[in-house]
């Protein structure tokens, strides 16, 4: 058998089939499995013992050298409106490294700007690293850095701004900056990708452009997302950054408005932006932001109701400072002893009620769509009698997490448990639409 490298673009016979790709570096723990890289993106392991003929058809090419010294960032003509992009990484600024098959952020914020040069017919384009990071790394100091830096941008006169950023947890950022950047005048568009932008099929070009388009093209400001509408490559929805949320791990389409309509539909290529929702806040340079940012140190915890749940793992949140409890559908939660096997159960109620009586516990339901209506069965009444706060919310866990970490940041405790049920920047709808369910 020829020796192949990672790199290697290599057709593979077995005993079943015939497999072209880039060959991979095979796990550390199984050295008998070669790892292809199929041109759908995806990686595929194949057993030696099956291989009957493996060749190479096109050999690794040379890694190309780093760059020393990032190009100058791309000179903006001073007619066009002024957009900055804040970079914080994930795989909108990744590239596939063809040896080991995995994503690495490694783009400069200048070398994604000569990508896609739409970007510079539409505005004079600022660009600069402001992380570089997975957003699963994200944690409340990193809300308050890119808030900062909005407010910075947006005081230096920005049009707009635009924050790259990983999807994984995007909405929990696009959530935390909706009520850390209080009175934002100008737009502040979070865009992600689910496929780096070294790649034919990636989304990001779509993603940016439309962001950009939105800015310029529109009189929205505030904070929202924009990710792309369904799988073809022509419109980006604007969405709400209180209400979205990542609803498949790898469909470009991943990010859904959840119990509203999206904010907006923009196409750039046709050159449309269409808002479907009623009303949004309008642009005004000056008003100035007031940050309001969060406490760095909070330890807030998110608790999901099961099956077989046990009080410890109530108890755990003894010292914490807040705790969402993802209870089921209408703001349920397992405390009825009903018989020889729920004896469990009265024990996790007084271990509920202990731990409401220290901090607040806000309820959010697990089935994500939907309004908590914690008066209708016995046990939510009881969830409530027990100090657990939350009813008629239509927030999703992840908004209800980070809403509970910056009141508890900005309000006085005794605050919290009215504020959180109350609809301060639009996390909370009065009406549940019925067309809004899986849109
Ligand atoms: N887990 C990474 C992140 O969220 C990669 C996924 C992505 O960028 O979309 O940053």
């Amino acid at each position: 058998m020829a020796n192949p490298k990672p790199g290697d673009f290599v057709e593979v016979i077995t005993t079943e089939e015939k497999i072209t790709g880039t060959l991979l570096q095979s796990p550390e723990l199984d050295k008998n499995i070669i790892i292809l890289k199929l041109s759908s993106g995806y990686n595929i392991g194949i057993d030696e013992k099956k291989i009957k003929k493996i060749s190479v058809t096109q050999p690794a090419p040379k890694a190309a050298p780093e760059k020393e010294k990032p190009a100058a960032a791309p000179k903006a003509s001073s007619m066009l409106p002024k957009i900055s992009i804040l970079h914080t990484g994930g795989t909108i600024a990744s590239k596939v490294d063809y040896r080991t098959g995995g994503v690495v952020a490694k783009f400069t914020p200048e070398e994604i700007l000569a990508m896609f040069p739409e970007l510079k017919g539409l505005a004079a384009i600022d660009s600069r690293l402001i992380r570089n990071m997975w957003s699963e790394d994200m944690r409340f100091a990193h809300y308050n850095v890119m808030a900062k830096e909005v407010a910075k941008e947006a005081a230096g006169g920005a049009d707009g701004v635009i924050i790259t950023h990983g999807t994984d947890a995007l909405h929990y950022s696009a959530a935390a900056l909706a009520f850390a950047l209080e009175n934002v005048g100008i737009p502040v568009i979070l865009v992600g990708s689910q496929r780096s932008s070294d790649r034919g099929s990636t989304d990001s070009a779509l993603n940016l452009v439309a962001a950009a388009y939105f800015i310029t093209h529109s009189d929205f400001a505030g904070v929202a997302i924009c990710m792309h509408e369904n799988l073809s490559d022509n419109a980006a929805l604007i969405l709400p950054p209180l209400k979205s949320r990542k609803m498949h791990t790898s469909r470009r389409d991943a990010f859904r408005p959840i119990n509203v309509p999206a904010i907006a539909r923009v196409d750039p290529e046709q050159g449309t932006v269409s808002f479907l929702s009623e009303k949004h806040a309008k642009k005004n340079k000056r008003s100035p932001v007031k940050l309001r940012l969060f406490n760095e140190a909070l330890k807030i915890g998110i608790l999901k109701t099961h099956p077989n749940m046990y009080a410890a793992e109530v108890a755990a949140y003894t010292r914490f400072d807040g705790l969402v409890l993802e209870g089921y559908a209408l703001g349920h939660a397992p405390i009825n002893a009903i018989d020889e096997h729920t004896g469990e159960h009265k024990k996790i109620l007084a271990a509920l009620a202990a731990l409401a009586k220290k901090i607040p516990v806000a309820m959010a339901s697990q089935c994500i769509y939907g309004r908590l209506q914690m008066n209708v069965y016995s046990t939510a009444r009881d969830l409530q009698a027990a100090g657990i706060v939350g009813n008629l919310s239509d927030m999703t866990p992840e908004t209800t997490f980070i809403k509970l970490a910056w009141l508890l940041s900005n309000y006085k405790k005794s605050e919290v448990k009215e504020l959180i049920t109350r609809n301060l920047r639009g996390e909370i709808t009065e009406r549940t639409e019925p067309n809004s369910f899986l849109i």
